[in-house]
Formats: C-alpha cells, structure tokens, sequence
C-alpha cells in the first residue's frame, strides 16, 4: 500500500510506480483519518490489488442538511466522481467519513455507491459502540469500518448482495446484522482479480 498527499498529483504516481493503483481511499475528513490507520493494507489483502490510501482531505460543505445535521451521500458520490473523473477506467474510489449520512429515502444510511462511476463512500459514525451509548471496543469499530469498506467496494466491482451471512455482501441495513456476517468474500464473490 502507498500513502499520498492529496496535493500529490495522481498522474506522476502513476508513471512512477510499477504496480498501476487500483482503489483510492480517500479520507474525507481528518477524523476519519485518523481511525481508519491499517485499512488499506487490510483491503489491499482481501481485494489483492494495489491500493493507494490518501492524506484526509477537509469535507466538502455541499450536501450537508442543517434541519436534518447530516450530509447527503449522494452530494458526496458527486464530488467523488470529479476526482474520479481524472484517474484512468480502471481505478475505483471510496471516501470514508466521519458524519452522518443520508440519502432521500433513507433516514441514514451506512454507505452509498455509485457502481457506474466506480466510486463509493462509507461513513464510520454509526459503526461505533459509542454512538449506541456503548463502551469503546477499537477491535469491534475496525472489523466494522472494514466490513463495510469492503462491502461498498464490492458493489464498485459489481457484485450484489450474497445470501451466504460469511459473505461480506451479505445484505446488513442494521449494525448488528454487520457483526454476524463474515469479513471475506465467499467462493462466489470474486473481486478486483479476473474483473476489469
Ligand atoms: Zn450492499
Ligand atoms: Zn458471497
């Protein structure tokens, strides 16, 4: 996995390194940052790709709902899709946040993609003990972030919900459905290797 600074322009890396990026993570926050530490090397193991994971960036204020104090996920696949927009076809973005989402239909909602783009985001806030009114548990919130990330990325390549709950595209809309279902990907959910 490499580290980059935002303002390092992606084409030079590009031409500079051997193993052409695959999956973008970019933090949109600096929180998010900060928690998300190991998770591209996690992703880089399950997904088998290069995976370039960015310096955090500051969050964009378009998409946030004063009445509702949360961000549309929708405003952010927009903006994640301008940056994505400067890449080559064969790259993947997914932004991690650190606030709330929600979508128009949804009161909130654990991540967004937009499988045409290739571009995801996932929000870590509900995937914390805290935000149940629960102890702290690091290992539990990080299993969760890289369930999750794993999941919105796996729709980025295409894959739909998988009916096997050790499959990590097994459908979770509640938290608790995230900690039964497993962290791979099962015999049928192959991403990032024969897939372009
Ligand atoms: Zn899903
Ligand atoms: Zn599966």
């Amino acid at each position: 996995m490499r580290w980059a600074r935002s303002s390092e322009p992606c084409e030079d890396f590009h031409l500079s390194s051997e193993r052409k990026i695959v999956i973008h993570l970019i933090p949109l926050d600096h929180r998010s940052g900060e928690i998300i530490e190991d998770l591209g090397s996690s992703l880089e193991a399950l997904f088998e790709v290069p995976i370039l994971q960015h310096e955090p960036t500051t969050l964009p204020a378009s998409g946030y709902d004063p009445e509702r104090e949360q961000y549309s996920s929708s405003q952010m696949l927009v903006n994640l899709t301008a940056f994505k927009n400067t890449l080559t076809n064969l790259e993947r973005v997914l932004g991690i946040v650190s606030v709330d989402l929600y979508t128009d239909d949804l009161d909130f909602v654990f991540g967004e993609e937009d499988t045409h783009e290739r571009v995801g985001v996932i929000s870590i806030i509900r995937l914390q003990q805290e935000f149940y009114n629960l102890p702290p548990d690091k290992t539990l919130f990080q299993q969760r972030i890289l369930k999750e990330a794993a999941h919105g990325l796996g729709h980025i390549y295409n894959l739909g919900h998988c009916s096997n709950s050790a499959c990590v595209m097994y459908f979770s809309s509640q938290i608790g459905e995230i900690d039964q279902k497993g962290n791979i990907f099962c015999k049928e959910c192959h991403p990032g290797r024969n897939t372009v």
